[in-house]
């Protein structure tokens, strides 16, 4: 395939899911301009490497001004990451099932919008609903240190959300219609971020994403493809909490996943 072709087809490959995205909402029916004209000089640069970085940049990229980018490169930025603003907007003030009857807050995603890594957990507990970001409690702590710690990476530099954006009450396992309604959501998040690697935490993300009923203690550690995005399944901080020993199983994993990301794994 020539680069006009790679490039035609990363436009319909883009439209396509924006379509069905919109689809999944309900939306039958959408006007050509809604995909076109968002503000192609607003958009952040995909896959940019800053100075800091602890990725190695593995694409040789020239990065061009948006002024002197033909349409097609336009409308690909243009269905980028500045896209997930509208993915949250589409929530606001949801009631697609009933945990919005007992959430104070959505909570959609927090990070680096164009980030290499994205971790993905079942979804919002107490304090991630008071405060509206995710994984601020005491699993998110550990995930914190996964990061901070074991990667050495800030937490910026990735992107976390969740399957369902509301907290469940009593923070319980989400429902298969709880998911099913906020999985849209999750997929367009995932597809406009485009990460090099995908981290599910636990059951519920792995299964999702995946569409296996299969249980994280057979899935984890092991490659797995998310539309064309390698996807290491591992065992929820939750988890790691009530099994501590268990810690090991999730190094070895993230080691992987650094790995495949071209970072450094000290021995
Ligand atoms: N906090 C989150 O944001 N997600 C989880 O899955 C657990 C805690």
């Amino acid at each position: 395939m020539d680069e006009n072709q790679n490039e035609l087809l990363k436009i319909v490959t883009q439209v396509r899911g924006h379509l069905e995205y919109q689809k999944a909402l309900g939306v039958r029916a959408i006007s050509v301009s809604s995909l076109i004209d968002h503000k192609a000089d607003d958009a952040p640069k995909k896959n940019g490497n800053s100075p800091n970085s602890r990725f190695a940049n593995t694409e040789s990229e020239v990065r061009k001004k948006p002024s002197s980018m033909n349409w097609h490169e336009k409308r690909i930025i243009s269905v980028g990451p500045s896209f997930l603003d509208s993915i949250n907007e589409d929530l606001r003030n949801c009631t697609r099932c009933k945990l919005y009857q007992d959430r104070n807050t959505i909570v959609f995603g927090e990070g680096d919008r164009e980030a290499k890594l994205v971790f993905v957990g079942e979804g919002p507990g107490n304090e991630e609903d008071q405060l509206g970001k995710p994984f601020v409690g005491e699993a998110g702590q550990l995930l914190t240190d996964i990061i901070v710690k074991g990667m050495k990476l800030k937490p910026g530099e990735v992107y976390i959300c969740n399957v369902v954006k509301c907290r469940p009450p009593n923070n319980r396992t989400p429902e298969p219609d709880e998911i099913a309604a906020c999985e849209p959501f999750l997929r367009k998040q995932l597809q406009t971020i485009k990460p090099k690697v995908i981290v599910t935490l636990g059951n519920v993300p792995t299964q999702t994403l995946l569409k296996t009923k299969d249980g994280i203690t057979k899935l984890r550690g092991k490659w797995r493809d998310f539309e064309g995005i390698p996807l290491m399944p591992t065992f929820h901080p939750a988890y790691l909490l009530r099994n501590p020993k268990d810690k090991v199983l999730v190094w070895d994993d993230i080691q992987k996943v650094m790995t495949k990301l071209g970072m450094k794994v000290k021995g």
